[in-house]
């Protein structure tokens, strides 16, 4: 037995979930000249001769990354591969295999999991990726989903989140804030559900909106539009956490500052409508959303002819020399600090 002599208790909400990456990873050691990135990007990136592997894992747990009252599990499959695969676009690279680990307690029966598989199949199948193995344990109470995915991507066309440079373009994907309304949408659905079981469901209004939480894509088209039209990005991540939190991990890798405006960011009208409805600024929806599964990355001035009118693609702002400034331009004119939590509008300079 290993004696724990650390009689220090320190809650680990003192360190959110960043600080305490850092914290357990620290003092890793790289012993392969092979381990070309380790910790710190969207996948680990390991030179195997001719062109690079790409590998990244995540683990969703029931409760806490879904709820299974509005999430069948089908789509709930379905999404635990997106969420990885997305993790292999962001540096550029294509997904090729997977393994799943679920550890699943006696409450769900056979048919249960044969829907979570269909999902899985079917994202294999959509995404041309192969399962190639896994792990199946019991556990007490809830089920969770761990899923690594396996990439490749030649040497030249790699992107981390740390080589934006100065007056590079900031462009974003698709567009943004839809999974979280999506995930408010189902939440306010469920409440009324609880009170009164035969209530009629009225998600009419709100397709697109739960169609991205239930069934998000992760963006393998953009890899090969960016092929296509012959545009290396300099940087690149997924948006999982929120536009806010993504643009500030590309600065803080990049060591650079940004100038991001609001009237540039993608909204579907659905997002602006039900905004509008919900009494929310469909601003702070996009910057801290999150679950998008959308790439924000940055490309140099002279790539500006080659995407301007793609319909996939918006110029939301630039990267600066000045890294400790990271803000928002707002409709107004005004900039304001850009947080993890979005942006702090009491803090306006
Ligand atoms: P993403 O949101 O793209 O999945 P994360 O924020 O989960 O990325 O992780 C950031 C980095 O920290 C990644 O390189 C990931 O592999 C690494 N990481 C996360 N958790 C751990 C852990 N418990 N031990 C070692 N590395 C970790
Ligand atoms: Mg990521």
């Amino acid at each position: 037995m290993l004696e724990d002599k650390n009689q220090t208790r320190t809650p680990l909400s003192e360190l959110g979930e960043f600080k305490l990456i850092d914290h357990l990873t620290k003092q890793t050691k790289i012993h392969h000249d092979s381990t070309v990135k380790g910790v710190g990007d969207d996948c680990a990136v390991i030179d195997n001769g001719g062109q690079l592997s790409l590998v990244t894992t995540d683990l969703l747990v029931e409760g806490v990354h879904f709820d299974l009252s509005y999430m069948p599990l089908k789509h709930l499959g379905y999404k635990a591969v997106m969420v990885n695969l997305s993790d292999v676009y962001s540096m550029n690279g294509n997904a090729k295999q997977i393994t799943v680990s679920i550890a699943v307690s006696n409450r769900f029966p056979l048919e249960a999991l044969e829907e979570l598989y269909a999902g899985i199949h079917l994202a294999c199948k959509t995404y041309n990726v192969d399962l190639v193995g896994g792990d199946t344990t019991s556990s007490t109470k809830g089920l969770l989903i761990s899923i690594t995915a396996i990439g490749q991507v030649e040497k030249e066309r790699i992107a981390y989140r740390s080589g934006a440079g100065s007056n590079d373009l900031l462009v974003v994907t698709g567009d943004l804030g839809a999974a979280y309304l999506g995930l408010q949408v189902l939440e306010r659905e469920k409440q009324v559900f609880q009170v009164n079981p035969n209530a009629e469901h009225e998600l009419d209004n709100y397709t697109y909106l739960v169609e991205r939480q239930l069934k998000p894509e992760a963006r393998k088209d953009i890899v090969k539009l960016l092929a296509d039209l012959e545009v290396s990005p300099t940087s690149m991540i997924d948006i999982s956490d929120g536009l806010s939190s993504e643009i500030l991990h590309l600065c803080k890798a990049s060591k650079k500052g940004c100038q991001l405006y609001e009237d540039k960011i993608p909204l579907d009208q659905q997002v602006i409508s039900t905004c509008e409805e919900f009494n929310i600024d469909s601003t702070m929806v996009a910057l801290s959303g999150g679950e998008d599964y959308e790439l924000l990355f940055t490309v140099k001035q002279e790539d500006f002819p080659k995407i301007k009118a793609n319909p996939n693609l918006s110029i939301i702002g630039h990267m600066t020399d000045e890294p400790d400034l990271i803000q928002l331009v707002t409709r107004g004119g005004q900039k304001v600090d850009i947080t993890a939590q979005g942006w702090n509008a009491l803090d306006e300079k």
